[in-house]
């Protein structure tokens, strides 16, 4: 099958441009991969190169050993990809020990996977873990609610989470196990991998303070709602604190638990005591 034409590369791209008319992707900023299903990579077989060099990951991800991914090309703008996919995206795939990858199809003037391929595969791994193989999808943005925010509160997974509930009933039930942030640290570092990678085990979206949001789902739209859920709220939030005026009424704990009985929902344990 033409690998333009695959339901998952047509929802890939309408991710990215999706993305950019929210204004979360300026210049080259944000990055997005999908683990390829083995049927879908069955599919467009035919299509691949026989792939160029091995190169290295920087760690051993035996998870992912074997499996092709779709992701964004490093220093590419999400708002070029609809006008040109074949020359911004790229198929990569994973050697036998998950520790090398090799493009496949894609990026046809040259270039490499984003620089935060290694942050992906490290959420990729964790996630399928995780879910039993269900979550295929990270997605980086930099939304600007939720960065604003990362200047106002302690980076505390419990405080965002708690603030973040609070601003729209369907938050606790779109995000049920809450969010995850990271202290700030160096965009593409093996730390700052590590800490996502930590992060992402707990929970399926993770801030990264003054920079932007992860986020993860099993499909396309499960990931870029969870983006977009959050950056609601992140937005109402800032509204509410930009007026300056008190806080009359608002959801409380008991209200989230109420949400948690109707809904059959299991919100992370500790996040609605200690207050
Ligand atoms: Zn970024």
């Amino acid at each position: 099958m033409e690998i333009l034409k695959s339901a998952f590369v047509k929802e890939f791209i309408k991710l990215t441009n999706d993305g950019t008319r929210m204004g979360w992707h300026e210049r080259n900023g944000g990055n997005l991969s999908y683990r390829i299903a083995t049927e879908e990579a069955r599919e467009i077989e035919g299509e691949l190169s026989p792939g160029g060099e091995w190169k290295p990951i920087g760690r051993a991800l035996p998870d992912l050993a074997g499996e092709f991914f779709l992701v964004t090309g490093t220093g590419k703008y999400f708002s070029n990809v609809i006008l040109d996919p074949e020359d911004n995206i790229t198929i990569a795939e994973l050697d036998a020990e998950g520790r090398n990858y090799r493009q496949r199809w894609g990026l046809s003037r040259g270039g490499a996977p984003t620089s935060e391929f290694a942050s992906h595969l490290v959420c990729h791994a964790a996630k399928k873990r995780e879910s039993g193989g269900r979550s295929r999808v990270v997605y980086h943005a930099h939304p600007g609610n939720i960065i604003a925010m990362t200047f106002l509160l302690p980076l505390s997974d419990r405080v965002f989470t708690l603030e973040l509930w609070r601003m729209i009933s369907e938050c606790s039930i779109v995000f049920p196990k809450g969010v995850g942030v990271t202290e700030w640290m160096v965009p593409g570092s093996e730390e700052m991998a590590d800490a996502t990678a930590r992060e992402i085990a707990k929970f399926d979206a993770v801030i990264w303070p003054h920079h932007g949001m992860f986020a993860t789902g099993a499909t396309f739209d499960e990931a870029f709602g969870l983006m977009y859920t959050i950056e609601k709220a992140a937005e109402i939030w800032i509204k509410i604190k930009s007026t300056g005026m008190p806080i009359l009424q608002s959801i409380t704990v008991d209200n989230l638990k109420a949400l948690e009985q109707a809904f059959h929902i299991r919100l992370t344990e500790g996040f609605l005591s200690g207050e």
